[in-house]
């Protein structure tokens, strides 16, 4: 029996060692759980402080103490560069070695700090300006002053603002617009409410026209009523419908003005030229004659005193040569071109003329260069021949080189002040040629009356001065 107890209590020893010992080795050997705690990956923003948060090694369910495993850390994490890092743990546990790996990212996470001076926008409706002054600024934790890259989106009722960093970090900042008082639509009569028109001219109806608050043209349906008769004095009223609904009158008041009867002599001088053919043309379509003063500066249209004569205008001398150091070098002189016109005029039109007019008017000074006195004893002889010189009274000023305009002006301005009107013009320029029937249209419509020169009309003398 004792013999049979130590050999089961060797047996029992020997398991009992056999097991602690493989307790041992299989401790010994056991794989350990050794984790990161955190992320495996981790974003940490550019310049913020960054803490490691290390590892946790367990064996099963139990934490394994510190002090039983030896541990190697490398970290070279840099927050203030932008780059990928990492940090590398290992870990050494009896014969058993672990590397655990953490991918540190330094990013830029932070949006640039948009800063805009107001919250609303105050805006002009009609120009679009704005009222407000605004002033902004882009600020970024990373690329510093970035305003220059600040984008400007008008949507809408708001501007949007947006910026973005060198990373891709967007600030986006909407601020609103806000109109003051819009304007209302407008339906307003082109010109006046009253209008007069002389009877007996041309009436133009200047129209009505629908506008937004800020006068641009707006669609609409404009009906026009009424119609003005300006051969009939008269009240007329034109009436503008918008839309069925809103109207606009306009009165027209057609009267009759009297001026005073007037009686006026048109002169050409120093053709036929290349404007006579117009002229003649333009006083036909008016049936107004007028009083011929010719030359003969421009041969090839000498046929042209024919057709004065024969339309019933009146022909008349101005000298042949109209050069005033051949003319008024002496009074046979003058007579001598005077005479060789006339014979002209007389081939012509069938007879002589025994009415004049002095180059240059019998004022005219230039004459006392060639010879003193000299227009004095031509208009003594002409007398005594028993012709009669012209000089005028209403200057177109044709011959000083205004516009067709200005000579319009100087004619039906210049009626004003005179009653018996002896008007110079020259039928060799071209500005002269085109105002006529404007002039014309004018000085009819107020019922002047047009006549030829003859030896009883007025003459309109100047005061000899030579
Ligand atoms: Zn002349």
């Amino acid at each position: 029996m004792k013999k049979y107890m130590k050999y089961v209590i060797i047996g029992v020893a020997f398991v009992l060692v056999s097991l602690i010992t493989m307790l041992i080795v299989i401790d010994y050997n056991r794989k350990l759980d050794v984790t990161l705690i955190g992320e495996n990956n981790i974003k940490v923003n550019y310049n913020q402080k960054y803490q490691e948060q290390g590892i946790v090694v367990k064996n099963g369910n139990k934490e394994v103490k510190r002090n039983k495993y030896d541990v190697g850390v490398s970290n070279n994490v840099d927050t203030h560069t932008l780059g990928e890092y990492e940090v590398k743990y290992e870990i050494k546990y009896h014969n058993r070695k672990y590397i655990l790996k953490r991918k540190v990212q330094v990013v830029d996470m932070e949006a640039p700090n948009l800063i805009i001076n107001t919250d609303v926008i105050k805006r002009d409706y009609c120009t679009k300006e704005n009222k407000t002054a605004v002033e902004y600024h882009a600020i970024d934790n990373y690329d510093a002053d970035i305003t220059d890259k600040v984008e400007v989106e008008e949507k809408d009722d708001e501007i949007i603002y947006k910026v973005k960093d060198s990373s891709g970090n967007e600030s986006v900042k909407k601020i609103k617009l806000e109109y003051d008082n819009i304007p209302e639509d407008r339906f307003v009569l082109n010109g006046s409410e009253i209008t007069y028109v002389e009877l007996n001219r041309e009436y133009q109806e200047p129209g009505a026209i629908y506008l937004d608050g800020c006068g641009n043209p707006k669609k609409g349906d404009i009906k026009v009523d009424g119609s003005v008769n300006t051969k009939k004095e008269g009240e007329y009223t034109i009436t503008y419908t918008l839309n069925g609904k809103d109207k606009l009158k306009r009165k027209v008041i057609v009267y009759e003005k009297k001026y005073a009867p007037k009686t006026i002599y048109l002169t050409f001088d120093d053709g036929p030229g290349p404007y006579t053919q117009g002229i003649l043309d333009t006083l036909d379509k008016y049936k107004v004659k007028a009083t011929f003063f010719v030359t003969s500066q421009f041969p090839a249209y000498q046929a042209m005193i024919g057709e004065e004569h024969k339309r019933g205008h009146r022909v008349a001398v101005h000298t042949y040569s109209h050069n005033y150091s051949i003319v008024y070098s002496s009074v046979d002189a003058y007579f001598n071109d005077f005479n060789q016109m006339n014979e002209i005029i007389k081939n012509h039109t069938g007879s002589y003329s025994n009415l004049f007019r002095f180059p240059g008017g019998s004022s005219n000074t230039v004459s006392y260069r060639y010879s003193p006195g000299v227009v004095s004893a031509i208009a003594q002889t002409a007398n005594n021949l028993g012709y009669v010189y012209f000089d005028w009274n209403l200057d177109s000023r044709d011959a000083e080189g205004f516009d067709s305009w200005s000579i319009y002006n100087n004619v039906v301005n210049g009626t004003d002040n005179c009653s018996a009107c002896v008007v110079l013009m020259h039928d060799v320029k071209a500005p002269t040629a085109e105002a006529l029937d404007s002039i014309l249209a004018e000085l009819t419509a107020r019922g002047y009356t047009f006549a030829t020169l003859d030896a009883n009309s007025p003459t309109a003398h100047h005061r000899i001065q030579n």
